[in-house]
């Protein structure tokens, strides 16, 4: 059986305890590689070799670390099938969504970082004849970084490449649930010919790699993404070490559909908002408001269209829907389905487990879910499901919609659709979240700040953010006189 190996010091290298842990392939629930069950020795070896090489590397020119970057990323581009495969079987994501979606972004965001470096400059502040004063950008250390297995290959690189361009190195674990793109990665990494202990992957479990990173004095800030409940844990251990902490955290993210909207651009990107990925993308809308004019007709055509999705094998061209990302995730979300009942919510398609036949009988599937009568404020309209779960709610007013869509404990994303500019315009402007799109939805431009507020996350990703992050500001006054 595959062997995933951890990637320390520019070598790929067995755990040092040789324990493993079990890698399933979702879409059929059977094991299929094994994953180095690392622990803080690893983590430790990974840190050694990645403070030994921060000398160089932070003081290496700009456009040397752009260089590598932009190797891995057109490395990255060359091997789009194979890593587009690989996602798939491990996440048990469509593969079609793989291969435009995940990796042609994880290439995006290695060249992205690999010129905005480039293009970084820091400011100076002028006392008139008195002094000038000018800040110095210096890349902090050795960089933690730590990512979810929905998008594994994409959030991963989101916080690796700015992380490297900023002259930082890393010590990153992927989740354990999907590392097997990161583990191309690393293969892909030897043959940029990045220096040795630049960029350090330990495999493993969150409490034992993922802790021992967070808790370890040498590591001096850790970028985040993943639940809530890990970011809180993460936070407890970090603040009093007083690391810089970047949070990107869980979502339960609203839709306000008006009745003015463009109504066929509304409907097809709601299926894309509600289901992509199976759900399992923090951007996701999962609570849909919609006005109550449009109410009954929307709940027919949206149900239809729900229906006409395919659940099916990942590897499959015609899959809309695969497989939820494992065993135990598909149990959370059934539960959150029997809790919706629970609530007095009514099943309106899906709601059960799909079961497919031959080697995918034991796959992680659930039909696209669509649950109405439920109030606003029960459980399942504020804990985040994360799954193909979606609830629809009627509203009367804008006031209303807006006090729902805020009632939650989470503000990551949010979309709206409406014609009418002025109350596009408004509802931006009142609306409790980091991102707010108005007729679209997961249209993204790297340079814009990226992050929640609230319980969805601490700081924020994305353009010269992340640079900001990776580097200390250091303000040098010069007495002119
Ligand atoms: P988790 O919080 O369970 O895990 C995220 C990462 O943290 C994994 O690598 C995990 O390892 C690791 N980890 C777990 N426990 C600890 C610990 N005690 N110390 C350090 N690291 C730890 O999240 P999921 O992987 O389940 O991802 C889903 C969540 O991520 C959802 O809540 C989703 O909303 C959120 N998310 C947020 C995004 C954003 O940009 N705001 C984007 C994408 C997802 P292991 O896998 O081994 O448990």
């Amino acid at each position: 059986m595959q062997k995933i190996l951890n990637y320390i010091n520019g070598v790929l290298v067995e755990p040092q305890s040789n324990t493993w842990l079990d890698n399933y392939k979702p879409s059929t629930g059977k094991v299929y590689a094994l994953i180095p069950d690392s622990d803080a020795n690893d983590v430790e070896a990974a840190h050694v070799a990645a403070k030994a090489a921060f000398a160089d590397w932070s003081q290496l020119p700009k456009e040397k670390r752009s260089a590598y970057l932009l190797k891995i990323a057109q490395l990255i581009d060359l091997n789009l099938d194979k890593l587009a495969l690989a996602e798939s079987i491990d996440n048990g994501k469509p593969l079609k969504l793989a291969k435009t979606v995940d990796i042609p972004r994880a290439a995006a965001n290695f060249h992205f970082y690999g010129t905005a470096i480039l293009h970084y400059a820091s400011e100076a502040h002028s006392m008139e004849d008195t002094a000038i004063n000018y800040t110095l950008r210096q890349p902090v250390g050795v960089a933690g970084c730590i990512s979810p297995w929905n998008l594994p290959l994409y959030l991963f690189s989101w916080k690796v490449a700015p992380a490297l361009a900023a002259g930082c190195t890393v010590v990153a674990k992927p989740s354990e649930i999907t590392p097997m793109t990161a583990y191309l990665l690393s293969e892909l990494c030897i043959e940029a010919g990045l220096p040795k202990g630049v960029f350090n992957i330990v495999h493993g479990l969150g409490p034992k790699v993922g802790n021992a990173i967070v808790s370890h004095p040498g590591i001096p800030l850790v970028s985040f993404t993943g639940g809530t409940a890990t970011g809180k844990q993460i936070a407890s251990i970090a603040a009093p070490l007083f690391k810089k902490l970047s949070l990107e955290l869980g979502g339960k993210n609203a839709n306000l559909i008006f009745a003015d909207c463009d109504y066929e651009k509304m409907m097809s990107t709601t299926l894309q908002s509600s289901f992509a990925n199976q759900g399992q993308i923090c951007l996701c809308g999962s609570r849909l408001f919609i006005e109550r004019s449009i109410y009954e007709k929307f709940k027919t055509d949206f149900v239809s269209r729900v229906n006409a999705l395919k659940v099916g094998e990942p590897l499959e061209e015609t899959t809309k829907i695969g497989a939820v990302v494992s065993l135990a995730h598909q149990e959370k979300i059934l539960s959150y389905i029997a809790l919706a009942q629970q609530e007095g919510g009514t099943v309106l398609t899906g709601g059960h487990k799909v079961e497919l036949d031959g080697e995918h009988s034991q796959g992680y599937y659930i039909a696209p879910t669509v649950i109405e009568g439920l109030a606003y404020d029960c459980r399942t309209n504020q804990e985040e499901i994360f799954g193909p779960v979606v609830t629809l709610t009627p509203f009367d007013t804008e006031e209303e919609a807006l006090a729902m869509a805020n009632s939650t404990p989470y503000g990551l994303a949010s979309i709206v659709w409406t014609e009418q500019l002025t109350r596009a315009h408004r509802l931006a402007n009142q609306i409790h979240a980091g991102i707010v799109w108005i007729n679209c939805w997961l249209l993204r431009d790297l340079r814009t700040p990226f992050g929640g507020v609230k319980a969805s996350g601490v700081g924020r990703e994305g353009g010269f953010e992340a640079l900001d992050f990776f580097t200390e500001p250091k303000n040098v006054c010069i007495k002119l006189k």
